[in-house]
């Protein structure tokens, strides 16, 4: 029997690469559900690819076009639109795996619906994660959801612990150290006074992974390794000091485990978001991900080094809002959108990006991140602090 698979998401990176590991295992998986939020033309493609039983589109006028353009192909499947039947997409008869693909804040409440659904989630959308934090891990435990990582860091570590429950919830059994890796980003080595004027097709041009571009800009400023830091400690329920970070350019070691008897446990694999998707999607089971195994005899050397918290001053403020605590990463997070998206569209240079993150952290009164209401005006507030911030550097 095939496990029906909800996509949120579908039309992103993380989306297609799903639909390509899903391809190469059809008698295990069936598209039930696919999700994105303006692109019609994408989820056409993907609907005559797949054939999914239902597809929702946010906006209502992509949603007009792609029903138009179902109904020329005579393919029967159903069209919802907006941001509540996206919220709503998990709830849909026959999906039991949720991947959880949007990127930002958007992707809080679909998500969570996954999750109070009791299914199995695929987590990708760490910002879901860093905005609700214990709240969010605390509804997985209440409604005995299964959650797995798919980001590549937090899946290695997964993959390296001794162990995980029927809802994976991993053991610390004899956990010294979680090394969380990092490449570096493409400015690792660009001279410091030339940081101010990379532009944001320099940014997006990772040089090991192909992501969507806000996920690139993050991890250039290295502030994907600052959300990451965030989602590692409530994911699997380590304080912040015992987790390191360590910047490895070639993006082989995937991260790693130190375990009090010296052992270092590492999990490695070509830069390809197809594997931790594989192995989530299968847990704990594998199966085929279309990914080459590495060549140890073609490998260049492999290198580790600390972090510049100087030339990436995103880390600190990551690792500041953790200590802080209550709505500090949610607030963290918010700014941190508004701040990249500002930036992609030219009106902020990308030093520009971690001072407007700081101020907002400044300004914005910190809560206890008890209810989701609170979370939700928390993210608001936020936003409209870190645009009027964006706004005066702009001019
Ligand atoms: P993309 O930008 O490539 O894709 C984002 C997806 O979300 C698209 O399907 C997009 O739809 C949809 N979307 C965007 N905004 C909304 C919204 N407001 N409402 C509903 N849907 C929306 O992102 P990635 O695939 O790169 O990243 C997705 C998530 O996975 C992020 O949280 C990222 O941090 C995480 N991640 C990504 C990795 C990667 O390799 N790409 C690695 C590890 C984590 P549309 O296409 O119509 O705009
Ligand atoms: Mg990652």
């Amino acid at each position: 029997m095939s496990q029906g698979v909800c996509i949120l998401g579908s039309t992103g990176s993380i989306g297609c690469n799903t639909l390509d590991v899903i391809s190469r295992n059809l008698d295990q998986y069936s598209v039930r559900v696919l999700t994105a939020h303006s692109n019609w033309q994408k989820l056409l493609e993907q609907c005559k690819n797949y054939q999914p039983e239902k597809v929702i589109i946010a906006d209502q006028q992509s949603a007009e076009l792609l029903t138009a353009e179902l109904r020329k192909l005579n393919l029967s499947i159903q069209v919802e639109s907006g941001r509540d039947a996206i919220i709503n997409a998990a709830r849909t008869p026959g999906v039991e795996i949720v991947v959880a693909a949007i990127v930002g804040a958007a992707g809080l409440l679909p998500t969570l619906t996954a999750v109070e659904c009791g299914l199995k989630v695929l987590l990708a959308n760490k910002e879901a994660l860093v905005m609700s934090g214990e709240l969010f891990m605390n509804a997985v435990k209440a409604h005995r959801a299964i959650l797995l990582p798919v980001d590549s860091e937090h899946n290695a570590i997964f993959q390296s612990l001794p162990g995980a429950d029927d809802n994976g919830l991993a053991s610390l059994e004899g956990v010294h150290k979680i090394l969380l890796t990092g490449s570096g980003g493409p400015f690792r080595q660009l001279p410091l006074n030339e940081l101010s004027q990379v532009t944001p097709d320099q940014a997006c041009a990772h040089p090991n992974w192909d992501m969507g571009r806000k996920i690139s800009v993050d991890s250039a400023t290295m502030m994907n390794k600052g959300l990451e830091l965030i989602e590692a400690c409530f994911l699997f329920g380590v304080p912040l000091e015992q987790i390191e970070i360590v910047v490895h350019p070639q993006s082989i070691v995937h991260s790693m485990v130190s375990y009090a008897d010296g052992s270092v446990i590492a999990q490695m694999g070509n830069p390809d978001m197809r594997t931790p998707i594989a192995h989530t999607l299968a847990w704990p089971s594998r199966i085929e991900a279309g990914v080459e195994p590495l060549n140890f005899f073609e490998m260049s050397n492999l290198t580790f080094e600390s972090p510049d918290f100087e030339r990436f001053p995103g880390l600190k403020l990551a690792a500041q809002a953790m200590q802080v605590g209550g709505t500090a990463p949610c607030t963290l997070n918010a700014a941190n959108e508004v701040a990249v998206e500002a930036f992609l569209a030219g009106k902020i240079r990308f030093t520009d990006i971690a001072p407007v993150i700081r101020k907002t952290m400044e300004h914005v009164e910190v809560r206890e991140a008890q209810n989701l209401q609170t979370i939700i005006e928390v993210d608001q507030l936020s936003r409209e602090f870190a645009l009027s911030v964006v706004e005066q550097r702009g001019q």
